[in-house]
C-alpha cells in the first residue's frame, strides 16, 4: 500500500507527456507550422520527440509522429519501438499510422480528433485494423480540448490572414 501512494497513476503519467508534446505542438505554431507535437517514451522517459515542420522542410512526410518515431529510433539504434508509448496531439494520418505498425510501438495516446483524416478511428481505422499482426494499444481524449483549440486557433488566424493578403492585394490593383 506505501509504496503505491508515490506511483502515479497511468493517467497522471499520460498527462505529464501530453503536456510535453503539447508544448512542441506550440514550438511548431511559433514557426508557423500546423501546431501538432509528438514524444515517444520507454520505461518511463523521453526517447524521441518532434513537431510538424512539413513547410520548413519541403517534406510532406515531417510530421510530428514521424520525426518523433526517427529521433527514438536514432537515439536507441534499433528501427523497432517494442514497449514504446507514442504520444501525439492530433490523431494519426494514415501514413503516420502505417509507421505506427512498422515501428511496432505498443501504445498510443492521442489527444484531439481528426474527424477528416484522422486513421485511429475517425476517417479510417488503420491502427488497429484485424488484418495487421501487430496490435497497438489505443487511448484518446487527453488534452483534447487544448489540443484542438490551438489547432483551430492556429487556422482561424491563418484565414484572416490569407483574407487580409488577398485585400491588400486587392487594393493595390485598384
Ligand atoms: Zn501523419
Amino acid at each position: 500500500m506505501d509504496s503505491d501512494n508515490n506511483k502515479l497513476s497511468q493517467a497522471e503519467i499520460d498527462l505529464q507527456f501530453m503536456s510535453k508534446a503539447y508544448q512542441l505542438a506550440q514550438q511548431a505554431e511559433a514557426l508557423d507550422e500546423i501546431p501538432v507535437g509528438a514524444v515517444v517514451v520507454s520505461n518511463g522517459k523521453i526517447i524521441g520527440q518532434g513537431f510538424n515542420q512539413s513547410i520548413l522542410q519541403s517534406d510532406p512526410s515531417a510530421h510530428a509522429e514521424m520525426l518523433a518515431i526517427r529521433d527514438a529510433g536514432k537515439n536507441i539504434e534499433n528501427y523497432r519501438l517494442l514497449d514504446c508509448t507514442l504520444y501525439v496531439t492530433l490523431e494519426p494520418c494514415s501514413m503516420c499510422a502505417g509507421l505506427l505498425i512498422h515501428s511496432r510501438i505498443k501504445r498510443l495516446v492521442f489527444a484531439a480528433n481528426d474527424l477528416k483524416t484522422g486513421a485511429a478511428g475517425s476517417a479510417f481505422n488503420l491502427v488497429t485494423h484485424e488484418k495487421h499482426n501487430h496490435k497497438i494499444e489505443v487511448c484518446s481524449g487527453i488534452m483534447k480540448e487544448q489540443c484542438s483549440s490551438l489547432l483551430s486557433t492556429f487556422f482561424k488566424r491563418r484565414r484572416a490572414e490569407k483574407k487580409a493578403l488577398k485585400q491588400q492585394d486587392k487594393s493595390s490593383k485598384s
